[in-house]
């Protein structure tokens, strides 16, 4: 290599940009190639936040987990989990350091954007059966139509007990379809804003087409629909009231690119955080600091409702912990460092007009700490302070975990939201931290097999 002028030598030691993994690290692809098989495993488990916990929590129990109990005392070492609901979970492994010297958590949610049904959700129209349906989270509409649809989710008896739904995953299984128009006959279509291009009432999903056998009933489809249903679940219309049914893409995960790069999904926000933070829970043995692994729900309507992080179940978590320690909670959280696991929009070369480039973040260049969310001015943001920025960097780059910096987009083109706000609410140094992705809220969304393991890199890091 030619001797490196006295500029280039200063640039050297002056200028930053995050490295590409693959060029920095060539034998990283290899290691992450082998991480992302569990994940895709994770994602094809869980489609929902309930399919999420109950799989989680399987791999927890195989790992010596038990169920937490407020009345016991722990010694460090000691693995516990906690079930909110059956749509959020707690995953603790107790430290060597005394409790009130504060707690590392690392917070991700595994809720994603879908298609819930409404309570009364059956239609039928021409002789044509359909689900109608909210959707759930910040979707684009117009991609939803035309995309295999499954069935997922639980309708509670009369009598109390849950019925678990579940169609369109298993090889054989029917799918479900929203329709759109022909090119032939969209001219008028084409003239919709996109945000309209399918609008929140025309997302009513296909689900039959065949009569039941009798000239006296006045809707024979939507009746057959009810008799599979019955025959299969023992439910009828009016369950769809004591019901939670989310429609999901029926595609699995995939490897993307000739060279198998990324993961292509459902889910991925933030089921990626989710999974790279279940592993490196687990894989904890004996941390100085008591680990708080929250794979939470609601986090894309807002973080509402009580199994979401704008609620007090982790604090009444972490007062439970500190009840047992003997020791105030305030003094817990106080001295608690949180991450806020979630991913961020890695820059697209397709849609340059909507990123600062200096500022967003790349696939392959690893995990992606993010200082601030939120949207036109910071608004709603948590914006992390400089010292906890140099202790998670500090962190990170003694495990030699690649990461880079990014911010959404550009200052004035949009922003979002996460758990981050909340968690920094009950006193604690929070920072959000996740893996860039391609695609974000779409049925299919792209991450990079090397941020993924990068992210891992970083949680096991966290913990130790
Ligand atoms: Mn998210
Ligand atoms: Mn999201």
């Amino acid at each position: 290599m030619p001797k490196k002028t006295r500029g280039q030598e200063l640039a050297d030691k002056l200028t930053w940009r995050a490295p590409h993994i693959a060029k920095d690290a060539p034998k990283q692809v290899n290691k992450a190639h082998k991480f992302c098989e569990g994940y895709k495993k994770f994602l094809d488990e869980g489609k929902t936040e309930r399919e999420c916990v109950r799989y989680a929590v399987k791999l927890l129990e195989e790992r010596g987990y038990r169920q937490f109990d407020s009345g016991s005392v722990y010694v460090p070492g000691d693995k516990v989990y906690f079930v909110n609901r059956g749509k959020s979970l707690i995953a603790t492994t107790f430290g060597s350091e005394p409790l009130e010297k504060g707690v590392r958590i690392n917070g991700a949610h595994i809720d994603s954007p879908r298609l819930d049904l409404k309570p009364m959700p059956l239609l039928e129209k021409e002789d044509i059966a359909y689900l109608k349906t909210h959707y759930y989270g910040g979707i684009r509409k117009y991609q939803w139509g035309t995309t295999p649809l499954a069935m997922h989710g639980v309708v509670v008896k009369t009598d109390g007990t849950v019925v678990e739904i579940s169609i369109g995953e298993k090889p054989g299984e029917p799918v479900f379809c929203i329709t759109d128009l022909l090119p032939h006959l969209s001219r008028r279509q084409n003239e919709r804003h996109l945000n309209e291009g399918i609008r929140g009432e025309e997302l009513n999903i296909l689900v039959a087409s065949l009569p039941y056998q009798d000239e006296a009933v006045k809707e024979p489809v939507k009746l057959m629909a009810l008799q599979l249903l019955n025959e299969k679940y023992g439910i009828t219309e009016r369950d769809f009231c004591r019901a939670e049914i989310e429609m999901v893409p029926a595609f699995k995960a995939a490897d993307v690119g000739l060279d198998r790069s990324m993961v292509g999904a459902y889910g991925q926000d933030d089921r990626v955080c989710a999974y790279t933070a279940l592993v490196a829970e687990m894989e904890t043995e004996l941390p100085s600091y008591t680990t708080v692994t929250i794979l939470t729900d609601k986090e894309e309507i807002g973080s509402e409702g009580n199994t979401g992080l704008n609620s007090d179940y982790v604090l009444h978590y972490i007062e439970d912990l500190a009840d047992i320690a003997g020791v105030p909670v305030r003094k817990v959280l106080r001295n608690s460092i949180c991450l806020s696991s979630d991913v961020n929009a890695a820059y697209d070369p397709n849609y340059p007009e909507v990123y600062d480039k200096t500022n967003a973040c790349f696939v392959n260049r690893g995990c992606v700490l993010t200082k601030y969310t939120g949207a036109r001015g910071k608004s709603s943001s948590n914006d992390a302070g400089a010292e906890l920025m140099a202790k998670v960097i500090g962190i990170m780059e003694k495990e030699g975990v690649y990461w880079q910096t990014g911010e959404m987009g550009k200052v004035d083109e949009g922003g979002g939201g996460t758990i981050a706000k909340y968690v920094a609410h009950m006193d604690v140094d929070t920072v959000d931290l996740g893996v860039p992705i391609l695609s974000m809220h779409a049925p299919f969304e792209l991450a990079s097999k090397l941020d993924i393991y990068h992210t891992y890199k970083a949680f096991r890091a966290f913990y130790k």
